[in-house]
């Protein structure tokens, strides 16, 4: 296939250079200039997705993504398929999906799972909104750069599936640092919590995958002096965005609200360019107020 690859960052440059590895002509622009392994770099966005059957962005926020989609669409080919993987809001999400349907095009609302390290080794987790056969024109696609694509539903539907999965994310992750905090003052060790938690019904990702203590269960960034992995302002964005939708929709989610909270303090303070796992030494820090 022909693709148009716009976003060449962190996560974008190596997901393109997957699709190039399997065979696939790809051409690419980032307005930061950044190139990926075997593709070849286009002058302009328009010239990136002139005449291609697929196009594919992977752009920091729903705004871009609204000025990026308005630019492009109406350069594409007709019948050709326009794939968003950015995580944004599922109203920005909707509009690109208008845009491409007034452009005769198909389009999937397909954000990621799986970070920095599941986008260079191909195995993403796609969530996808869109119609039946705009899923099934992209999962190819889906299926080198990643190793599941669920179709959740309509247009809008992949970013929703997304910001429910990392807002019970962020509130778990606060839960498992709370209790390891609480813990420590009560005399436990942490490897006995995890032995403890792990296979109990306290069991979940942030403690079994992700454990925020250093040295206990599998390596994590905990192990890594709380580099990221996932950083604490991406979840941040994220708890923003579940509870943006929340808002627009009408649905409580007191817990979601002071997850947000927490990071947005954490972030303000000390948080930026850490793990947000690293919420586990921000409580040890604090005092019961
Ligand atoms: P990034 O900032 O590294 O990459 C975004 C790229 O978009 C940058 O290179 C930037 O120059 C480019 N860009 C911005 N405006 C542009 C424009 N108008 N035209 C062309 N290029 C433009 O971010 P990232 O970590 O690659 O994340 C991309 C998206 O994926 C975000 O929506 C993020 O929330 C989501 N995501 C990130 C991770 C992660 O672990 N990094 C995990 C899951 C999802």
């Amino acid at each position: 296939m022909k693709i148009g690859f716009i976003g060449l960052g962190n996560m974008g440059a190596p997901m393109a250079a997957n699709l190039a590895k399997a065979g696939h002509e790809v051409t690419g622009f980032d307005v930061a200039g950044t190139t990926a392994e075997g593709v070849t770099s286009a002058a302009s966005a328009v010239e990136a997705v002139q005449g291609k059957d697929a196009v594919i962005t992977m752009l920091p926020n729903g705004d871009i993504l609204r000025t990026v989609a308005a630019e492009i669409i109406p350069a594409m080919r007709k019948g050709a398929v326009f794939i968003d993987c950015s995580t944004v809001d599922v109203d920005s999400a909707r509009a690109a999906h208008d845009l491409a349907a007034e452009a005769g095009l198909l389009s999937v609302d397909a954000p990621v799972s799986g970070g920095i390290g599941g986008a260079a080794a191909g195995t993403l987790t796609f969530m996808a909104g869109g119609s039946e056969a705009s899923f099934e024109a992209a999962k190819p696609l889906f299926d080198i750069m990643g190793q599941k694509a669920v179709h959740c539903g309509e247009g809008g539907a992949g970013q929703a599936a997304k910001i429910c999965n990392n807002m019970i994310l962020g509130i778990s992750m606060i839960g498992v640092c709370e209790a390891f905090n609480l813990a420590d003052k009560l005399g436990l060790s942490r490897q006995s919590v995890f032995d403890v938690v792990s296979t109990s019904s306290g069991y979940c990702w942030s403690m079994n995958a992700y454990c925020p203590a250093p040295g206990v269960g599998p390596q994590s960034p905990a192990d890594n002096d709380y580099k990221p992995g996932f950083a604490a302002e991406l979840m941040l964005k994220d708890l923003r965005l579940s509870q943006q939708a929340a808002d627009s929709v009408g649905a409580p989610t007191p817990m979601g609200a002071r997850a947000m909270e927490l990071y947005e303090a954490f972030v303000g303070e000390d948080g930026k360019g850490k793990d947000f796992s690293a919420m586990l030494p921000r409580l040890s820090k604090m005092a019961r107020r």
